[in-house]
């Protein structure tokens, strides 16, 4: 790691994604930090042109700071979406420097916005992990968790409802087929006592033709008649 001087408000250290540049002192809004150099490439040379790295500082169309250079300390600072500090550029100097854009505490990672092409070449495809975004990230697993959760809470009483209507079917059903065996039974028990009465009354009504039948039926007459006449 590249010695820094201890009169420096920086120093490197390790951050969530590898190493980065971290205030040791409060460090006030609009302060300059630290200076972003390295080489000058001339884009109107070949050899210049060819250097392709991810320190590449555009400062104009014909000038980039090379920045890859191990003496270049600004190139620990990383990029954040929401940063404390932004590139001052000065491209007629061909110049520049990190400034604080928030008051930085000791202790804070040093972050500055690195613009929207290294973010569409460098972060997007692996996912920028600046604490903005991870916070982004971190909501929106929260969201789908307790989204997740909500839909299963609702399965769960659609499920009780529909367990719940069909006990309550089954049980009206049960009356019902309850109610229609009573039914069935009054109607049998009532067919039978019918039935009964009427035979009793007919056998009743039988019995009397046949006692009187027997007690005055011409029978004994004609026996007494045939006994009289042998
Ligand atoms: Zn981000």
């Amino acid at each position: 790691m590249p010695a820094i001087s201890p009169n420096k408000p920086y120093r490197v250290g390790r951050s969530p994604t590898g190493l980065g540049l971290f205030a040791t002192k409060p460090i006030k809004k609009g302060t300059k930090i630290i200076r972003y150099f390295g080489p000058l490439l001339d884009s109107k040379k070949k050899k210049d042109d060819a250097i392709e790295n991810k320190y590449l500082f555009e400062l104009t169309n014909r000038w980039t700071i090379d920045g890859s250079v191990r003496e270049n300390i600004a190139r620990y600072i990383n990029h954040a979406c929401k940063p404390n500090a932004e590139s001052d550029v000065r491209p007629r100097k061909r110049k520049v420097f990190i400034r604080a854009i928030k008051n930085i505490e000791p202790g804070d990672e040093i972050n500055y916005d690195y613009g929207t092409d290294y973010f569409k070449a460098y972060l997007k495809p692996i996912g920028c992990k600046c604490v903005a975004c991870e916070k982004k990230r971190k909501k929106k697993r929260a969201e789908a968790r307790a989204e997740k959760l909500r839909l299963k809470a609702k399965e769960k009483a659609k499920a009780e409802r529909k367990a719940l209507k069909e006990a309550e079917k089954r049980k009206a059903k049960a009356a019902r087929a309850r109610k229609a065996k009573e039914k069935a039974a009054q109607k049998l028990n009532g067919k039978a006592n019918g039935a009964g009465l009427n035979g009793h009354s007919l056998n009743g009504h039988a019995g009397k033709t046949a006692r009187s039948g027997i007690s005055t039926g011409p029978g004994p007459t004609r026996a007494r008649d045939i006994s009289a006449s042998a």
